[in-house]
């Protein structure tokens, strides 16, 4: 049931003495960063009194610029002859955010991984493919490292090349396999084109997927196409990649670590902590990790947290699938909209595909909205009135979730831009 059964099961107020004690070790490091020195001074912080996870208030949050600002040395907390590899964030431009890790940092990421893959069941049994990007990104290595440890026969293919993914797929009857969620169902086509059956003909039983939204409608597509179970894992590169929160076999919401981080769940406008079960941005603070110390770290990442403990015993707090980023929230006609919200809707439908894109445009200073949605490929060329129909219930569908309508576009299957790494939902093409 559980790969670190104390640790996992551990009684809430044990787990507050836990934290207290690494939080008083982070801060203590903390302080040999420049950035945090910094910090602390700038604010008259008094780094004896943060003792206990309540004491964070008093700590501004650190946010991605401050990490781009301070490359590449402002939150190394170690010797540089420490350190024995390095990560950084996804699809940035300029200045990269890098992040430093110890050989005693890797050993715990490794150990969180590993935890969280034995959660939703793999077993030294399995035969793991890693479909993520190997490099610099932390869901290659990070993912691989973790399974490696718990056993499993780890095939380290990275990201694309659908050909050989299936052909590896087929030959080895891998049984797990990590993938991004737009790809899965990309990979689900060219399976299918090839004549062959993502269920029928393969062993895979257990999917991960992680680094990009997805909704749970898109879960259950994938595990029907696939017959495998599907779980979301959370991670970002710069608190240590996959394995920060993770789904457990119960499937309902992910248990965030609270052993390596202390979590915060603020509004990202007052940065005040949201009501219980209300959307806020997950603030982290890393207490188990030692090169680079990031203290009540602001994710961008918007989830809520789930009340009721979870009966698979783990006593780790639950957040509920990602809901969007405080930065792709888009306002439309002054309202506010989460992809999400037109993902829902859209995967709800049957008769629609795997592919999506929200086209933002203005013309004569009012904001257009247009969704292109993939249809399935026996409708496409089927009876037009029934397109129209299902046009005009799509609109109004979308018009109860996001009280805007949008223009919605019917599409042929294959006709959006796919793409093997993470896929780009909405074009904005006004101007600021
Ligand atoms: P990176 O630092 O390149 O690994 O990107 C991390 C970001 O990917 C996170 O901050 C999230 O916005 C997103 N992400 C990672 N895992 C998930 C997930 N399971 N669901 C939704 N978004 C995710
Ligand atoms: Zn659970």
């Amino acid at each position: 049931m559980y790969w670190e059964k104390q640790l996992e099961t551990i009684p809430r107020e044990e787990l507050s003495l836990l934290q207290a004690e690494r939080l008083q070790k982070t801060i203590i490091n903390a302080q040999k960063t420049s950035f945090y020195r910094r910090l602390f001074a700038r604010n008259n912080i008094d780094p004896e009194k943060i003792k206990s996870p309540e004491d964070l208030k008093v700590i501004p949050p650190t946010t991605k610029a401050d990490l781009r600002e301070g490359f590449p040395f402002d939150f190394l907390a170690v010797p540089l002859e420490e350190v024995i590899r390095l990560h950084s964030s996804s699809g940035t431009t300029g200045t990269p955010t890098v992040i430093y890790y110890t050989a005693s940092d890797l050993d715990r990421w490794t150990n969180q991984v590993a935890r969280s893959l034995y959660a939703v069941g793999m077993r030294k049994n399995d035969v793991f493919q890693n479909m993520m990007s190997y490099g610099l990104f932390t869901g290659g290595l990070g993912m691989h490292y973790g399974a490696e440890r718990l056993g499993a026969l780890t095939i380290p293919i990275g990201a694309g090349n659908s050909k050989r993914q299936i052909w590896f797929l087929k030959f080895f009857k891998s049984t797990a396999i990590h993938i991004i969620p737009s790809y899965a169902l990309l990979l689900a086509q060219l399976i299918k084109a090839e004549g062959l059956d993502p269920h029928q003909d393969f062993n895979i039983r257990i999917m991960l997927l992680g680094a990009e939204p997805h909704s749970e409608e898109t879960r259950l597509r994938i595990e029907e196409i696939y017959g495998a179970k599907a779980y979301n894992s959370y991670g970002l590169s710069e608190v240590n990649g996959p394995g920060v929160a993770f789904e457990c076999v119960f499937q309902e919401g992910m248990h965030l670590w609270e052993d390596y981080y202390i979590l915060e769940i603020l509004n990202p406008q007052t940065l005040s902590p949201t009501p219980l079960g209300e959307v806020g941005e997950i603030v982290l603070t890393t207490i188990y990790r030692d090169a680079t110390p990031l203290i009540r770290y602001r994710t961008g990442d918007l989830a809520f947290l789930l009340e009721e403990p979870c009966p698979c015993g783990r006593t780790h707090q639950r957040i509920s699938r990602i809901q969007g980023r405080t930065d792709d929230m888009f306002i439309f006609r002054g309202v506010n909209i989460f992809p999400m919200q037109i993902e829902k809707v859209l995967m709800s439908n049957p008769e629609v595909g795997n592919n999506y894109r929200i086209i933002l445009e203005r013309e004569d200073y009012r904001d257009k909205m247009m969704v292109e949605v993939e249809i399935k490929p026996e409708l496409f060329s089927g009876d037009l009135q029934k397109l129209a129909r299902l046009k005009e219930r799509i609109q109004s569908e979308l018009h109860s979730e996001i009280l805007v309508t949008p223009e919605v576009v019917l599409v042929e299957p294959g006709s959006i831009p796919t793409s093997e790494g993470k896929i780009q939902r909405v074009i904005d093409r006004r101007p600021l």
